[in-house]
């Protein structure tokens, strides 16, 4: 039997791409880069082999099962989001996937890539008929790259630069580029002038600036000054904004510290919500809102025990 959990996830809302479901085809975590920011930990593969990951007929049909639900029959998603735990261009089959999901499903389809290998021409061709394609791009200097994004050393920057201008020429549907900038990596004034003279001949609708926001892989990966990234969403101009204003960053670190008290009280017993508002001293509300998503992303169950509801973690088996 398929674990479908593995392969969907959600639906997630995100301030980006609004509500959407995510199909994630890289096992835990296969990735061409190993970025001292990535929220996921340590990349324990680091390959740049494009290979069939999870069998093909196991991916479409869990994509079928994805295509037959209420949300996405009713178009009540914003998009269908290739994304996950891994870089998705490594899976040989996303071009038929993408397509798969265009014949089958009215919901426009989105993938999010660390543009490592539209370096070559066939995962340049496989994102062709995607929607909307977020392209990541950290550093256009060998020296911030290397230290950054710590990608397999088959990877010339040159390469990645080169293959994501080609890309976005010929892709006719929406390229948002997303740009994280890490204190004292990629964030001094001449890397970020040689990263807007890169952007500023690149064919994309939005540039998106983000920072570090979630707990990244490396303790030392930190996030940039706000008036780091003012200045620079200034010199890209009117495509960019900043996707991580300190309104977020402060209500994601808020939201991260509930989830992780959260976590260490459901792993050890089941808790009541009010017994969780208690002890963690924040509002019913809150708590609330953060078990819902929990639960939504498969990491909580809830069971109904003589009239109260009762939440512990799952069992990872
Ligand atoms: S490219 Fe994405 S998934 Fe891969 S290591 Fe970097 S942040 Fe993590």
């Amino acid at each position: 039997m398929i674990n479908m959990t593995r392969i969907l996830y959600g639906p997630l809302y995100s301030r980006r791409l609004g509500m959407s479901l995510g199909v994630d085809m890289i096992p835990y975590k296969y990735c061409s880069y190993n970025c001292i920011y990535c929220h996921e930990g340590e990349t324990t593969l680091l390959t740049v082999e494009r290979s069939e990951f999870i069998p093909r007929d196991r991916v479409l049909e869990a994509l079928s099962t994805l295509a037959g639900q209420e949300a996405v029959r009713g178009r009540t998603l914003d998009y269908i989001t290739l994304a996950g735990s891994g870089e998705p261009t490594l899976d040989i089959n996303i071009g038929l996937y993408i397509r798969y999901l265009k014949e089958h499903s009215p919901v426009p389809v989105a993938v999010i890539t660390n543009s490592s290998l539209l370096s070559e021409e066939e995962a340049r061709e496989a994102l062709l008929k995607a929607d909307l394609v977020v392209p990541s791009l950290d550093a256009v200097t060998e020296e911030a790259f290397r230290s950054i994004n710590r990608p397999h050393p088959g990877l010339p920057l040159k390469d990645v630069l080169d293959g994501l201008k080609e890309f976005c020429r010929r892709f006719e549907g929406d390229v948002w580029l997303e740009v994280l900038l890490c204190r004292g990596y990629n964030d001094s004034t001449a890397e970020l002038e040689k990263m807007a003279a890169y952007i500023e001949d690149l064919e994309v609708d939005k540039v998106q600036l983000n920072t570090v926001a979630r707990p990244p892989a490396e303790t030392f990966a930190l996030p940039a000054d706000m008036e780091t990234l003012v200045a620079f969403r200034e010199r890209i101009g009117e495509r960019a904004e900043i996707i991580e204003d300190e309104q977020t960053l402060e209500r994601e670190s808020l939201e991260m510290s509930l989830r992780s008290g959260m976590t260490a009280l459901l792993r050890r017993r089941a808790h009541t919500r009010d017994e969780l508002s208690r002890v963690l001293g924040r509002s019913g509300h809150e708590v609330v809102k953060v078990l819902t998503r929990m639960e939504r992303e498969g990491l909580v169950e809830r069971s109904h025990v003589k009239g109260r509801y009762l939440y512990r973690m799952k069992s990872t088996q």
